[in-house]
Order: C-alpha cells, then structure tokens, then sequence
C-alpha cells in the first residue's frame, strides 16, 4: 500500500521497550474498590467470592501469557511476573501493561456470575496498571514479600476494625482512634479478649493473599497445564527451594492432582 502523507504522524509514537533481562511485573488494582466492595455488598473484612473473582481473572492472564512465571494477589490487586527472558510483544511495556489490564478486567466482568450469582454488577469495574523492572532474583523475592507483608497488616487491622464496627457497634472513627497506635500485639490481643478470635486459626487465603503457580500435571494420560493457587509463606526460603523453576528456566515440574486445583488448560 503507498504510504499517506500522514503517516509521518508515527514518529511521534515512542519506543518502550523493557531492560533485557530483568524481571518485569506487571500489578493491577481495582480503582476505587473501597465503594466498590460496599455497593456490592461485600463481606468484611474478607469477601471470598471477590477473592476467588480475582484469582480467577488471574487464571485467564496467565492462559494468554505464558511466561508469567508466579503471581501473587490479595484485596484488589494482584502481580504478575514476567520471566527474565521473555521476548513477549518484544518486551514493549504499554503493550503489556494495557494487555494484563484489559483482560484482567474483561475477566473479572466476564466470571462475575459464576461468583456473585443473583448480585448483580453495578457499573463495569475498573483497573489501573503499572509495570515496574527488577534487576535482580533478590529484589524480585523482596518485591513479592513486601506485597504478602502487606496482606498481613491489612488484614490484622481490617478485622479488628469490622468487628469493633460490626460487633461492638463503634462508629468507623471510633474504631480507628481505638486502633491507632496500637501493635501487632494489641491488636492480636484485643481479637483473642473482646472477640474470641485466635488470629492465627483465621483462613490462610485471608492472611497470606494467594501466590499462583504453574505446573505441568497428568490428565486422562494427556500433559497439561496447570495454574495453582496456594495460600503459604513466600517470605521464608522454604517455598523458593520447594519450586525452583519459579526463578529459574525450565520444564514445568509434574505434580499429582490434588482435588483444590480447579484450572487446567493446554
Ligand atoms: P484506589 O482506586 O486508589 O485503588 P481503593 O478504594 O480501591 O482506591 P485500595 O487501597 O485499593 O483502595 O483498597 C481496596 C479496598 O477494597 C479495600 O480497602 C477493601 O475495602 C475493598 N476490598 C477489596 N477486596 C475485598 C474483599 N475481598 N473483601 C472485602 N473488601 C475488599
Ligand atoms: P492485533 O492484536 O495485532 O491488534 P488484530 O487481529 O486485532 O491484531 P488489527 O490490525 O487491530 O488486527 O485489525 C482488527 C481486525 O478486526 C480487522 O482487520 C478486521 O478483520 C476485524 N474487525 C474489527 N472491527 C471490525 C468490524 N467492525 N467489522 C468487521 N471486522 C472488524
Ligand atoms: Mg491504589
Ligand atoms: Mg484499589
Ligand atoms: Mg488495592
Ligand atoms: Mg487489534
């Protein structure tokens, strides 16, 4: 086709490739998902359906992108880490940023149902996506533990406060002047005595978010993929040594099915 007089209007576009060989993770996050979980009648401090919602979107993410090599999610968000070595879209970070959150996003819309059934969705959500480079594995396992800390405060904070707010009636700012400046400690206290809530029983999905594996599994003879969510430590270096393909290239470890892997595909 002959080129338009237009077409210098190209130039202007510009080039975004992401550093060779570094980690790249790409998180998104549910915009304004504070109302959002209000209006749609979420459980709290913890709904699991939009928890399962999410690691459901996720799954479809890592269908398309195959060289996501772990991903971890809690609340609204959830990371995905691109391998070291990955050409995908020649490494080009708009593209990848816009195509992890368009399809997180389509997906979360898309699986609705299949979580929330008769709760019927509002207003068509939104996601904002960022893309952030990782030098080293060092750094990379930094990043992942400073997202599951961060389940963790949350989390101890968030169930203090709804059920002050839900079970002892206080008003949103009472429970957070009761809560301010309080530790770790207080707050474990304060759910054992005024609540009779061990902390430590509380479902692991809730207290360590959930970090999505890949590995290859048997069906009817058949080799598969699958994509599995756990709810471990990933701060320690036991998960790391138990997967070493997750920082490292690699053939998929085959593993036995285990009645809570619910997403295979080819
Ligand atoms: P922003 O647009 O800046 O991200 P936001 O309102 O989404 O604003 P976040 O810091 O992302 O703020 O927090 C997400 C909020 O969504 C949580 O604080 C919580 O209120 C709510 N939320 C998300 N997931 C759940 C869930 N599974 N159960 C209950 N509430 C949830
Ligand atoms: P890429 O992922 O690289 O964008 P693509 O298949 O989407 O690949 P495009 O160059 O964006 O390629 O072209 C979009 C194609 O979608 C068109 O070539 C056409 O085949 C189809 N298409 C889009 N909109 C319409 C429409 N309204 N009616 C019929 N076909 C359409
Ligand atoms: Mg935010
Ligand atoms: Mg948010
Ligand atoms: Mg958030
Ligand atoms: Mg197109």
């Amino acid at each position: 086709m002959a080129k338009s007089k237009f077409e210098y209007v190209r130039l202007f576009e510009r080039e975004d490739r992401c550093l060779p060989n570094t980690w790249m993770v790409v998180r998104v996050d549910g915009k304004g998902f504070h109302r959002f979980s209000e209006l749609h009648s979420f459980d709290k401090p913890n709904d699991s359906r939009a928890l399962r919602l999410m690691n459901r979107a996720a799954v479809a993410v890592f269908r398309e992108f195959r060289d996501i090599s772990i991903g971890f999610g809690h609340s609204d968000e959830f990371s995905f880490v691109f391998r070291r070595s990955t050409e995908v879209y020649n490494r080009r970070s708009e593209k990848l940023v816009s195509l992890v959150t368009s399809l997180f996003s389509s997906a979360y819309v898309y699986y609705w149902g299949d979580y929330f059934g008769e709760e019927k969705l509002q207003y068509p959500p939104a996601f904002d996506g960022r893309i952030v480079l990782y030098p080293t594995d060092e750094n990379l396992r930094d990043y992942l533990s400073w997202r599951q800390a961060d389940v963790h405060v949350n989390n101890l904070y968030n169930t203090c406060y709804w059920n002050l707010v839900l079970h002892q009636k206080l008003t949103p700012k009472q429970a957070e002047d009761r809560l301010k400046g309080t530790l770790a400690s207080d707050k474990n206290e304060l759910l054992f005595k005024e609540f009779n809530i061990n902390y430590n029983n509380l479902p692991e999905i809730f207290k360590k978010g959930t970090t999505m594996v890949r590995k290859s599994v048997q069906v009817n003879g058949k080799p598969m993929h699958a994509v599995i969510p756990l709810h471990c430590d990933i701060i320690g270096n036991k998960f790391w040594v138990d997967n070493p393909e997750i920082l490292k290239c690699g053939k998929l470890p085959l593993v036995q099915i285990d009645e809570s892997y619910e997403y295979f595909f080819n």
